[in-house]
């Protein structure tokens, strides 16, 4: 790694940036457009969050919290967990632990630095992770392994056949960085019941591994009330879904990652409630007049990602969504599959219920909570079985109302691009123009965003569709 890379701490650097950008958002219109002089660097991403209202500076504090709370944990006599995206945090913040979503953190570097999150994949590679791996783990763990960032204490996440590249990344950073490791099973089936209750035992296994490693038992009355704020959150994005339904979307292309990128990072915690009601809030007002949540105010058409969004510099991905009146109808990151949302009517089995009548019930919520996570959910084995990849996308599309589907992931992702053509010849065989995007999502040396702009812009003009 560069010894300039070396100087400062990556989730020092991030928590610094995201915070002076929070603040930014204080001052009156005049003095932000003028504080955009000074910070030509970042004047991208800042007006990006800025320019969404409440609900776009709220994402920012968001990040910014859990910056800062990574980066005070141990002060606070907490523990630090990494994780991964289809790993609900809410357990963790159940137990006291502070999380750090890998992938979350690569998406953000990346979204934020000019330089992206490259040094810190090369140096993951050159100690031993494959480049052939999800670029999503490798940035922020690069930085971890380099040890520019806070000391890890224990990983947990989910086994391989959800993703072995995944769960791979986090088995050699358990052996590189000596840490404890927990993989999760992931179920077999979801919905059936010998499936179900052997990822609620697994899962309660996992809890006895945090006990250990966080030297408490599990406080039950704390656990029911991270639950009930999930409950609670469940039923705002139960509303959120209803309002992006409409036509025209009231909600804009930067709510779909604020929406996913706040369940990560909070699930089960008050930060994302906040961030829901401010995204409800924006989304009601337009709602109310019928107008788009577009910046352009027009909506041309819809497009659904059937699986990733491309995390570039500047938010450019949504951005491009905005200035070409092309309305993000969500992603297999974030829609949700809580027993409140109605889209799950139409897939049955896939639904999960809280219950927090009793421990009992409470583990088995969790856990299920748990397996309805993306990749876990539905990109675990044959692509067109009950409930999976093809099923699961033809339900959502139809339910937003989507003109076309496009594909994004990592070239590392060999679950989705096993089967990608294939899916994408049913989904057209169903009506809909297919997109399927060649980058990585996460890492722009693989394809720039100028080449991947102009064959999304090609995609759009040769299929007739603007
Ligand atoms: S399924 Fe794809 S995007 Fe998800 S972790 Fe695996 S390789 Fe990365």
């Amino acid at each position: 790694m560069r010894p300039e890379m070396k100087e400062y701490n990556y989730d020092w650097l991030m928590s610094s940036a995201l915070s002076a950008a929070a603040n930014l958002a204080n001052g009156t219109q005049k003095e932000t457009d003028l504080a955009y002089q000074y910070i030509p660097y970042f004047k991208g991403v800042t007006k990006t969050f800025v320019d969404g209202g409440d609900a776009g500076v709220q994402v920012l504090k968001l990040f910014d919290t859990y910056y800062k709370n990574i980066l005070t944990a141990h002060e606070r006599g907490k523990k630090i967990c990494a994780t991964t995206f289809c790993f609900s945090p809410s357990i963790l913040y159940a137990m006291g632990v502070v999380p750090i979503c890998t992938e979350l953190l690569t998406a953000l570097g990346n979204i934020v630095w000019r330089r992206g999150m490259f040094d810190y994949m090369d140096y993951a590679s050159q100690v031993g992770l494959p480049e052939t791996s999800c670029s999503s783990q490798r940035g922020a763990l690069g930085a971890y392994f380099a040890e520019l960032g806070e000391s890890i204490d224990f990983i947990v996440c989910d086994t391989p056949g959800v993703c072995d590249t995944n769960a791979n990344a986090f088995a050699f950073a358990a052996s590189y960085m000596d840490k404890p490791y927990y993989a999760l099973n992931y179920p077999q089936n979801i919905g059936d019941e010998r499936s179900q209750g052997y990822h609620v035992d697994d899962y309660r296994e996992l809890v006895r591994f945090i006990e250990v490693q966080t030297g408490s038992k599990m406080d039950y009355d704390r656990l029911a009330a991270v639950l009930a704020e999930v409950e609670k959150q469940d039923a705002m994005i139960a509303d959120i879904e209803d309002l992006h339904s409409l036509k025209p979307t009231p909600l804009s292309p930067m709510h779909n990652i604020a929406v996913y990128a706040g369940r990560f990072t909070f699930s089960g915690h008050k930060e994302y409630t906040t961030l829901l009601e401010k995204i409800i809030e924006t989304a009601k007002k337009k709602a109310k007049m019928g107008a788009s949540g577009l910046k352009t105010g027009k909506e041309k058409l819809r497009a659904y990602m059937f699986y990733i969004d491309h995390y570039t510099l500047d938010m450019n991905f949504w951005n491009w969504f905005d200035d070409n009146s092309i309305a993000h109808m969500g992603g297999m990151l974030s829609h949700h599959f809580s027993d409140t949302i109605g889209y799950t009517e139409s897939l049955p089995g896939i639904a999960y219920h809280l219950d927090r009548s009793s421990p009992e019930s409470m583990f088995e919520s969790i856990a299920q909570l748990n397996a309805r996570l993306p990749m876990v959910r539905s990109v675990r084995g044959p692509y067109d079985q009950p409930n999976m990849w093809l099923e699961e996308t033809l339900a959502l599309a139809e339910n937003f109302g989507a003109d076309c589907l496009i594909y994004n992931g990592t070239p590392g992702c060999r679950n989705t691009w096993a089967n990608v053509k294939l899916m994408a010849r049913d989904l057209e065989k169903h009506g809909y123009p297919v997109h399927v995007m060649y980058d990585d999502a996460f890492d722009d040396r693989v394809e720039s965003w100028d080449a991947t702009k102009e064959r999304l812009e090609e995609f759009f003009k040769v299929r007739g569709l603007i």
